[in-house]
Parts: structure tokens; C-alpha cells; sequence
């Protein structure tokens, strides 16, 4: 007997609704280049996010057309979200910190016809557009007097939107279909694409926007740091209007002052980003000798949080963090370190801190097993280590246009392969031994590099760490260790990084070199990119016996 409710498709454009009808009066603040801070309410980015889909309509997108963003986080990056998904396109996120190359592959990949630009990537664009032949339309996400010189063919975004009045119902269609397209800043080989639903996406932010999830209330401010260019900012510009929180879009300026100084101006309660974003933040609060008072939980993910930062913001500064995992593939999020209320009520302070260590529980849509080589499930144990393979409504079930990509990316019966290595404890902690391209396989046994280096970034003048496997003549590989000192004029002795580590590691583990840089580079999402030091370190243990 099937059940007796009405159906209705899950439309993302649902949730500027009714952030506009209920949360009509919660404030989105944007810091615009150019523009400095600027102040609107759900009202009016639900109005102006139709004026977009009706500037679109006008220009000739229909149904699943590709338009393209090139933005940082403001409020008409927020407009296109909604705008271009709420009318039946696909909004495709780019990340500007792309190679020329990878930026013309995914355009002409994902076959967008009109990008939407921050001014500040027009140089880059007119490097591009000759190969790009697809696109036809060019509009900066500016006022007609901010519009900078530039050899394109170039609209305003308030021209382009300003003579429409936003009078328009979003459409109904079927909740399967394309909404969004983000492209994995994969370190090698070319980007592969995720196409989101309407589904997919609203089903993500109801799962997100909860307090056990992200610590999101009924009186939360939320600013997500994580572009909106990279995997829909993590879900906040889908459950900020959701929930009626009121929502932070901090611009290009992500600098440790910048930010401190937002989140005081603008009562930030909560917020998301990886961690090379809070070390900057911390060190600029250490520097000036502030609080964090008002922020009560910081969504750390995208890499592993370091034991120290956990503690730094806990312990010092008294803000919660939420150490989650996921990735582009999945939406993102995966996992959770909100502590279940059990665990809050009965375990240690020690326990509860071991525990955020770990890249958290599974949250609800998303299922995850780890698996050996041959695909046969490994105990949920805490130490049983095997590939993590994840399914769910928010999780990929083939890459977008990439045959190749597919075939390696699923287990016979269907799972999502994500390249990590991880453990899962009884309680369903998820965690993290490494990526699978990057554990050190000493003498057969494995040494992760997530441990080491969040080992090394808790030693004594120690800014980043970043740890690789170096081929080794008789171990087969050996890590060395990478280390930014955080004052570079004052550099922390290599002795005083091996004693450091010495309590703390596995003595097999220790790196056989650490190597001092004044940088390590990152790639486009602000993760270390380990593919440059391997390249550069390859052949330094060549000699070690
Ligand atoms: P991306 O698709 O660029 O977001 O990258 C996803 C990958 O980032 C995951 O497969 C993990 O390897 C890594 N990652 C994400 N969150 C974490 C975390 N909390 N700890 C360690 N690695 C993480």
C-alpha cells in the first residue's frame, strides 16, 4: 500500500523563498571589491536572484544551459545560486586560482555559454576567451561605474539585471535535474566534474543547516570563508536562508585581520574553512591580543585540523570546533565532529578531545564502510584501516562527461571510491589515515602523513607542516618532513622539531630530512599541494643506505 501524501519537487530556489517569506528581514552583509560592505536582506536577494533568471531567460538560457561564476563570496555570487539554478540552468563555480589551461578545459568542458565575473578576473579571462569559443556573454559582477577597462565585450551585472523587475515565479521542474557543477581541483590529470540536483542540493542543506550537524541555530550568523567557488561554500548559501541565519560573505580579503575584524563587526557565530585560513586567523588574534568571544563554532575541513588548532581555539578562545570531512564528489559533507549528546554528557575532557581529532561521525544520507583491496568490508573497529567508500542521495553516481574518470571511481556494487585511507571506530568516528596517493609505505608498513604533520605543526615556531614519501633505497619510501617556520627570521632548530616529535611519534615514523621553506605552495582551494615537493624532493634520500 503506497502512503497517501502529496508530492512535490525539492527545488533549490525553495530556500531563498522562503528565507524572503519568513527570514525576509535577516541580513546578507558582503564586502564587494570596490564596493566595500554592502547590506541587503533574503527579501531583496530573492528579488534580485529573480531579476537575474529573467535577465537569463531574456539572453537566451533555457533549461540545463551552463552559466559560469568567477567570484568570490558576495552577494551576487548568492544571486547566481539561486538565480541561474531557480530558473532550470546550471550554475558552474570556477575557481579562479585555476591554471590558464585547467580554466579553458572545464569551460569548454562544461560547455558555459555566459560567465559571470568578479572585474578583478577580466586579465585573466582575455588571456583565455580565444579558446574559449562556447561563451558568448560576459557580464562583471559590478556597477556600470566600476566597470574596468578591458578589451572584452562586457556587460555590468546591475545593467544586465537592472531592467527587469524580479516580478517572477520560480518554476517547478523535476528535482533530479542539473542544478550546480563544480570541478575537482584534482592534482593531477584534468578536473572532473560533479553535477548537483535540485535533490541532491536541498536535501544537503536540511541535512547541514542542524545543530547537530554544524552547531546552525535559530539565531546563528554564518560566514563561510570556504569560497563559494569550491563546493557550494560547504552548503552555508543553501541552509543560511533555510534557517534564517543571518549570512557573512567576506569578499577576496581572507587575511587574519580581515577576518577577525569581520567576525567582531558582524557578530559571526559561525563559520567554515580550511585550515590555513585559521592559522591566520589565530595568529592575528595572538598578535593583537583579542577573543574570539563571539564565534561559538568553527567548521574546519578540507584538510586535517591540527591537534594545536583544535586546542587553540578551544581551549584559549572558547569556540567550538566542528572538524568535518568531505569533498567535491559528495556535496560536501560527509562527516561531522559535533560529539553525539551521549559522549558530551559522560566522556573525559580528554576523551571528548581525542575525538575531535578525528574527522567526525557520519552524518544522516550518508553511508560509509571501509574496504581492502579486493573490496571486502574492514571492522568498524578504530584500527582496521581500508579504503573509505561512501554512498548517499548527495554523492556522486557518475563524474559529468568523463568516461575514464567513472570507471575507476566505484566498487562493483556501486559505492563512491574517495581515496582516503581511514579507520572507523564503534562509534562511527571517522578517522582520516591519509589520501591514498599520499601514505609513506615504509618497509611495507604504512606511516601517515596527516599524523606526522599535525604532529609538526604543534612543535615550537612551527607555521605549516607538510610531510611526503621520498622513494628510499632500502625502505622503499621514507618521509621528509617540509616546514614553514612561523617567523621566518626565527627559525625553530631541527632538534627542536625531533625532540618534539619524538614523544609523540613512533620512532620508525621520524622523518629521515626536515627541510626548512619560506612557503610550501598550495593549490586552488588553499590545500598543501604535495605533487610540487614530490616533484622537488624526489631524489634527496637517492643516497641514504
Ligand atoms: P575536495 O574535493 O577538494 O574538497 O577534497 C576532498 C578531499 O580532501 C578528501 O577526500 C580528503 O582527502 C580531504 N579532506 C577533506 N576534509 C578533510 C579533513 N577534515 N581531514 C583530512 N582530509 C580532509
Amino acid at each position: 500500500m503506497k502512503g497517501l501524501m502529496q508530492d512535490g519537487p525539492l527545488m533549490i530556489s525553495s530556500l531563498i523563498q522562503i528565507g524572503a517569506d519568513v527570514y525576509g528581514g535577516s541580513e546578507v552583509v558582503s564586502v564587494v571589491a570596490g564596493e566595500g560592505v554592502v547590506r541587503h536582506t533574503y527579501r531583496d536577494i530573492n528579488k534580485r536572484a529573480k531579476q537575474l533568471a529573467q535577465a537569463l531567460q531574456s539572453a537566451g538560457i533555457g533549461m540545463t544551459d551552463r552559466v559560469a561564476t568567477l567570484a568570490w563570496n558576495d552577494h551576487r555570487h548568492l544571486e547566481a545560486y539561486y538565480g541561474v539554478s531557480g530558473m532550470g540552468a546550471v550554475v558552474h563555480t570556477i575557481n579562479p586560482r585555476l591554471f590558464p589551461e585547467q580554466l579553458i578545459y572545464i569551460i569548454n568542458h562544461a560547455e558555459d555559454r555566459i560567465l559571470l565575473t568578479d572585474p578583478m578576473f577580466l586579465p585573466l579571462i582575455e588571456k583565455i576567451i580565444d579558446n574559449c569559443p562556447k561563451l558568448e556573454k560576459i557580464v562583471a559582477m559590478c556597477t556600470a561605474e566600476n566597470l574596468p577597462e578591458s578589451s572584452l565585450d562586457i556587460i555590468a551585472y546591475e545593467d544586465f539585471i537592472g531592467g527587469f523587475d524580479g516580478n517572477y515565479t520560480w518554476p517547478e521542474f523535476e528535482e533530479t535535474a542539473a542544478s550546480s557543477l563544480c570541478y575537482t581541483s584534482g592534482t593531477t590529470g584534468n578536473p572532473k566534474g560533479a553535477l548537483y540536483t535540485h535533490r541532491s542540493t536541498v536535501l544537503h542543506a536540511l541535512m547541514a543547516g542542524t545543530p547537530s550537524v554544524t552547531g546552525t541555530g535559530s539565531n546563528t550568523t554564518l560566514m563561510p570563508v570556504v569560497p563559494m567557488f569550491h563546493v557550494n561554500a560547504w552548503g552555508q548559501p543553501y541552509y543560511a536562508p533555510l534557517t534564517g541565519s543571518k549570512l557573512v560573505l567576506p569578499g577576496p580579503g581572507l587575511d587574519g585581520a580581515s577576518l577577525y575584524n569581520i567576525i567582531h563587526a558582524e557578530g559571526v557565530t559561525n563559520t567554515a574553512g580550511v585550515p590555513t585560513i585559521w592559522l591566520n586567523l589565530l595568529k592575528h588574534t595572538r598578535e593583537v591580543e583579542g577573543n574570539l568571544d563571539v564565534l561559538e563554532h568553527v567548521i574546519i575541513g578540507g584538510s586535517a585540523a591540527p591537534s594545536a588548532m583544535i586546542e587553540e581555539f578551544q581551549t584559549t578562545y572558547g569556540t567550538q570546533v566542528v572538524h568535518a570531512w568531505g569533498m567535491t564528489e559528495m556535496s560536501p559533507l560527509g562527516s561531522s565532529g559535533v560529539l553525539p549528546p551521549h559522549i558530551e554528557k559522560t566522556a573525559t575532557e580528554a576523551e571528548k578531545f581525542d575525538l575531535k581529532v578525528k574527522q567526525g561521525h557520519r552524518v544522516w544520507g550518508v553511508d560509509m564502510k571501509i574496504v581492502d583491496d579486493e573490496e571486502v568490508p574492514q571492522p568498524h573497529d578504530g584500527k582496521a584501516r581500508g579504503h573509505l567508500v561512501v554512498r548517499g542521495p548527495w554523492i556522486i553516481s557518475s563524474y559529468y562527461n568523463n568516461h575514464d574518470a567513472n570507471e575507476k571511481a566505484f566498487t562493483k556494487d556501486g559505492w563512491f571510491y574517495t581515496g582516503d585511507i581511514a579507520t572507523i571506530d564503534p562509534d562511527n568516528f571517522l578517522q582520516l589515515v591519509d589520501r591514498s596517493k599520499d601514505v609513506i609505505k615504509s618497509g611495507g608498513e604504512w606511516i601517515s602523513s596527516i599524523d606526522l604533520e599535525n604532529e609538526a605543526v604543534g612543535a615550537a615556531g612551527v607555521g605549516e607542516a607538510a610531510v611526503i614519501g621520498v622513494a628510499h633505497p632500502k625502505w622503499d619510501e621514507r618521509p621528509v618532513l617540509v616546514i614553514v617556520p612561523e617567523d621566518s627570521d626565527n627559525p625553530p632548530s631541527e632538534d627542536s622539531i625531533r625532540d618534539h616529535l619524538s614523544t609523540r611519534i613512533a620512532k620508525w615514523w621520524m622523518p629521515d630530512l626536515i627541510v626548512f621553506r619560506n612557503e610550501i605552495p598550495h593549490g586552488a582551494t588553499g590545500k598543501i599541494l604535495k605533487t610540487d615537493l614530490r616533484d622537488e624532493l624526489k631524489d634527496v634520500l637517492q643516497d641514504a643506505g
